[in-house]
């Protein structure tokens, strides 16, 4: 396991987030919609840095058959308890990929008729970007490793590292194959 973002330079590039996301909504309350579970910890750490009043749900999307590959074929398997029309909605995702789930999601809220819609994002894995989605703000750029730690799994596991890692393919390989039947 190697080691790409450190804790500290997560902890303080979340703040920078937060605090440009408050001052891009100077008025409205804007919702900010996790996308589970990959995003509790980034979610957590984003609402402790936003200085502005702001509210949150979640909705959970299935897009992986295996837990290290993309189908490419998200479908919502938890859908937000409230009404996004003429709302300020931020997504909030850990980790943006092939752009095939924000793609799903985005299209998914538009058609709600949100005031604005934006995007935070923990990671960016750029080189592997197959779909043109718009990222408002993006925590770091990493390049094409399967990733876990800061609410990021692999087969479930560790969710709880304070940092980000990039597991080699001989720790794939060596990891349970875990089928999703749930979130990502
Ligand atoms: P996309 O639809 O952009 O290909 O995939 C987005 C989802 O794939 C993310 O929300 C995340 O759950 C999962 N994902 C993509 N890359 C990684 C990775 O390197 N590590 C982990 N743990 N999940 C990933």
């Amino acid at each position: 396991m190697e080691v790409l973002i450190a804790s500290e330079d997560i902890q303080r590039r979340v703040c920078e987030i937060g605090k440009r996301i408050a001052s891009d909504h100077p008025v409205g309350i804007p919702l900010l919609v996790g996308v589970l579970r990959g995003c509790v910890i980034f979610m957590a750490d984003l609402m402790k840095n936003i200085p502005i009043p702001h509210e949150i749900d979640f909705i959970s999307v299935s897009s992986y058959e295996l837990s290290s590959q993309s189908s490419g074929k998200p479908r919502l398997v938890k859908d937000l308890g409230c009404d996004i029309k003429g709302r300020d909605v931020i997504i909030v995702e850990d980790i943006v990929d092939t752009g095939h789930t924000l793609e799903f999601m985005r299209q998914t809220f538009l058609e709600r008729g949100p005031r604005s819609l934006k995007v935070a994002a923990l990671l960016d894995k750029r080189p592997r970007r197959l779909r043109p989605v718009p990222i408002d703000y993006v925590g770091f750029e990493i390049p094409d490793r399967f990733v876990v730690g800061y609410g990021l799994d692999y087969a479930e596991r560790f969710r709880h590292l304070p940092y980000v890692a990039a597991l080699s393919p001989e720790e794939l390989d060596a990891e349970p194959a875990a089928r999703t039947v749930g979130a990502t």
